[in-house]
């Protein structure tokens, strides 16, 4: 009997996983004793549960589904790549039509000259490979020590060895010995958390600033690139200053560092743009992508490098690659996915009217008395839970109590909202409508409510 396509009842379900199966970022034995939700089907917006109970995704899966679930196309193309062609590599002289053709839709949506991308399985591979190919970048110029990457604490850029050292999660870096050498990391722009006394524009300029201070510091010849997402995601969806980007694109000038946009959650319309770096205003010479690329129906990254990259990399054997680098099938679907996004357009829809339309809401959520900063670009937004908004004071609990609490009581509202430490996060599905929008506030006062109950 397949446990796949024959209905096995719940409790059942939940004693396998809790037996068998490790779920990342989880207390395994805690989520055993709790019995996790089991997920069945989805659509539009909606998940389905295993108990038939119907829960508004304002996550977008991990910041992923952009086009929303159940979009027959995407399976359609899916299945049509597996019978033709399920796999074949790209290594040894060959390649096939659907990484071809994604590559060069890819080089169209990018800005500038980002005309090359070299594929991976997601977004850590993706940033994996950026060390590579900036580190093999200078040393094929003749500058082999100009290997360090700057990056920013609480960025994340995924959950390999390499991807993990460049993101500045301390939890992470306190477990397996990371980060690997020559990995730098400066403090981020969130003016709510970290700002004390300055203006958000003196904030932003001195934060930015602690680029060129770290460069000064290790050396203009030591220092390969800067790393960092446009709007940092998984940290809480921080939105820096507006005096942040244009100091961060004018140091990297001076001092010929290479820039990194990590595009993972930006890229593919998230912030009414086709990339973060459009919205942010700053012209990389890398971007990192996957998620939004095919929204989440199947695993694929990549990373786009312009023109000069690779022309270099291109002069030399660059020994790097991945299995399923550019895998057909996956690339099929994304290149479908990226159709929809274009055909129906929903990057200027997100731009015009449903971002527009979040926003006002959004910053309204201030009026709750849980909630401090709203901070919101595009379709990902965040407030911040305090006990005093004048002050930006913190709770004196644990950090995340408040909005762990918060998380709960949202999940039992069948509402998938993500907390990071006090702050609750949104990043829904690109597609969503006003009215499932109204639905969505309705679920988050409410959960506020509760939540403010609890804590009182
Ligand atoms: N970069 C950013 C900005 C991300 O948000 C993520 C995942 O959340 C990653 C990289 C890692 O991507 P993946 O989980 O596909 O390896």
């Amino acid at each position: 009997m397949s446990i796949i396509t024959n209905h096995v009842p719940t409790d059942e379900l939940q004693a396998l996983d809790s037996a068998h199966h490790m779920h990342p970022f989880s207390t395994n034995d805690e989520l055993g004793k709790e019995g996790v939700r089991v997920i069945t089907r989805a659509n539009g917006v909606y998940l389905t549960d295993s108990e038939g109970e119907d829960i508004l995704d304002a996550m977008a899966g991990l910041w992923c589904v952009n086009i929303g679930y159940g979009r027959d196309e995407l399976a359609d193309v899916a299945a049509r790549q597996m019978r033709e062609l399920p796999y074949y590599n790209t290594f040894f002289k060959t390649t096939h039509v659907p990484a071809i053709a994604l590559a060069a839709k890819i080089a169209e949506l990018a800005p500038g000259d980002l005309n090359h991308v070299f594929f991976a399985g997601g977004g850590s591979e993706a940033n994996d490979t950026n060390i590579r190919l900036v580190r093999t970048y200078w040393a094929e110029k003749g500058q082999p020590d100009k290997n360090i990457i700057i990056s920013r604490h609480n960025a994340y850029h995924g959950s390999s060895v390499g991807s993990a050292s460049l993101g500045g999660m301390a939890g992470m870096h306190a477990q397996g010995g990371i980060p690997i050498p020559d990995v730098h990391h400066i403090n981020q722009p969130d003016w709510w958390a970290e700002g004390g006394d300055l203006t958000p524009e003196e904030f932003g300029l001195t934060r930015a600033r602690e680029l060129e201070e770290a460069i000064l510091e290790l050396g203009e010849d030591r220092v390969a690139a800067f790393i960092a997402e446009p709007v940092q995601g998984a940290g809480g969806v921080i939105v820096a200053p507006d005096t942040y980007w244009p100091e961060i694109q004018r140091i990297c000038d001076k001092y010929d560092i290479l820039l990194i946009a990590d595009e993972v959650i930006c890229g593919f319309g998230r912030t009414g743009n086709w990339f973060g770096s459009e919205t942010v205003g700053i012209k990389p010479h890398i971007m990192t992508i996957a998620k939004g690329l095919s929204s989440g129906y199947a695993p694929i990254g990549g990373s786009i490098v312009n023109d000069e990259i690779a022309k270099v990399i291109g002069g030399t054997e660059f020994n790097h690659g991945y299995t399923y680098s550019g895998h057909p099938v996956a690339a099929a679907v994304a290149l479908e996915n990226l159709r929809i996004l274009e055909e129906e357009k929903i990057v200027d829809h997100v731009r015009d009217v449903t971002a527009p339309y979040l926003k006002e809401k959004w910053e309204a959520l201030t009026d709750h008395p849980l909630v401090g900063e709203a901070r919101i670009v595009g379709m990902m937004a965040s407030i911040a839970l305090t006990p005093d908004k004048a002050s930006r004071a913190k709770f004196a609990s644990e950090p995340g109590t408040v909005g762990y609490i918060c998380r709960d009581c949202c999940f039992a509202n069948n509402l998938i909202m993500r907390h990071v430490g006090d702050r609750m996060v949104i990043s829904p599905p690109l597609i969503m409508t006003p009215a499932e929008i109204d639905e969505m506030f309705v679920r988050i006062h409410k959960s506020l409510d509760e939540a403010q109950a609890e804590i009182t």
